[in-house]
């Protein structure tokens, strides 16, 4: 089935991704920044269940550190079949007031920049054009594109608007190349995402006013993922999945 590189797998739902997408049968490639251990962990836990995996430390967002993550993939000897573009960061909840540069640019060049860089390398392996054999991509957007994080992370909010820019541009740019891109929404999910906005118990305080009158679990995003990589949705591209309990 060849590799599915997923960012940001250490943990959360680029975690819950990685673990089912090796039960697929898929040789993960388990992409990192900071915590080697969790990584580590995760790989583990696919090794013992029988499948295949490995860590590739890479910070997305620096176009060297990214082109020696591709360059490790290709050491592998198995194509490059799906890119989950997982990884994101957002930072203290504030209204645009207390915004800096250095901090817009910090997420932007996170969650823009490094998706850019991973989708142009993983199409550079997977395209037709180039003798690869196509592929999946998805990128993890965020119902915050849709919603816009008022009061909380309006930066974060309008970096995802720039990923569900991205997913309808490449998804016709390479739809001839044989490859899919398509894109996940998710809304609430229980990750350690939101302690990095100061409220760990965000999910919590919100889960009232969701129409499912629950969060999310980072697995019910993975399933969305995996299917949406699967030769099952071979005639899906340029979609938008929401995970959002109705919001
Ligand atoms: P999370 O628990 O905070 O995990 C973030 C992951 O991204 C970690 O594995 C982290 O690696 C990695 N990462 C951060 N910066 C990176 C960089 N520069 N290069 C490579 N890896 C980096 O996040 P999550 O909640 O699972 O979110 C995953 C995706 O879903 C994000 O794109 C997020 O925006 C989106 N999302 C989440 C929710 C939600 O409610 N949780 C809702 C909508 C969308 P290290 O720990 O090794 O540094």
């Amino acid at each position: 089935m060849g590799i599915a590189l997923v960012t940001g797998a250490s943990r959360g739902i680029g975690r819950a991704t990685a673990l089912q997408l090796a039960q697929e049968g898929y040789t993960v490639a388990v992409n990192y920044h900071h915590n080697i251990k969790a990584a580590t962990q995760v790989v583990n836990e696919i090794v013992e269940r029988g499948g295949k995996a490995f860590t590739v430390r890479a910070d997305i967002s620096d176009e060297a550190q990214v082109l020696a993550m591709f360059e490790a993939l290709d050491r592998e000897g198995e194509p490059l079949s799906a890119l989950v573009n997982n990884a994101g960061i957002l930072f203290q909840q504030s209204t645009i007031e207390g915004l800096s540069a250095e901090r817009i640019n910090r997420v932007l060049s996170t969650n823009v920049t490094g998706y850019f860089l991973c989708c142009r390398e993983a199409v550079k392996r997977m395209s037709h054009k180039h003798g690869g054999k196509g592929g999946a991509i998805v990128n993890v957007s965020s119902a915050a594109s849709r919603l816009g994080s008022p009061g909380e992370y309006v930066d974060y909010a309008a970096s995802k608007g720039a990923v569900d820019s991205l997913t309808i541009g490449l998804a016709l740019e390479v739809a001839a190349q044989g490859i899919r891109v398509n894109c996940v929404r998710p809304g609430l999910i229980y990750t350690d995402i939101h302690a990095s906005g100061g409220e760990p118990g965000r999910v919590d305080r919100l889960s009232s006013v969701l129409p499912m009158k629950r969060g999310g679990q980072p697995e019910e995003v993975a399933q969305a993922i995996v299917w949406l990589l699967s030769d099952k949705a071979s005639y899906v591209t340029g979609s938008f999945m929401e995970l959002s309990g109705g919001r």
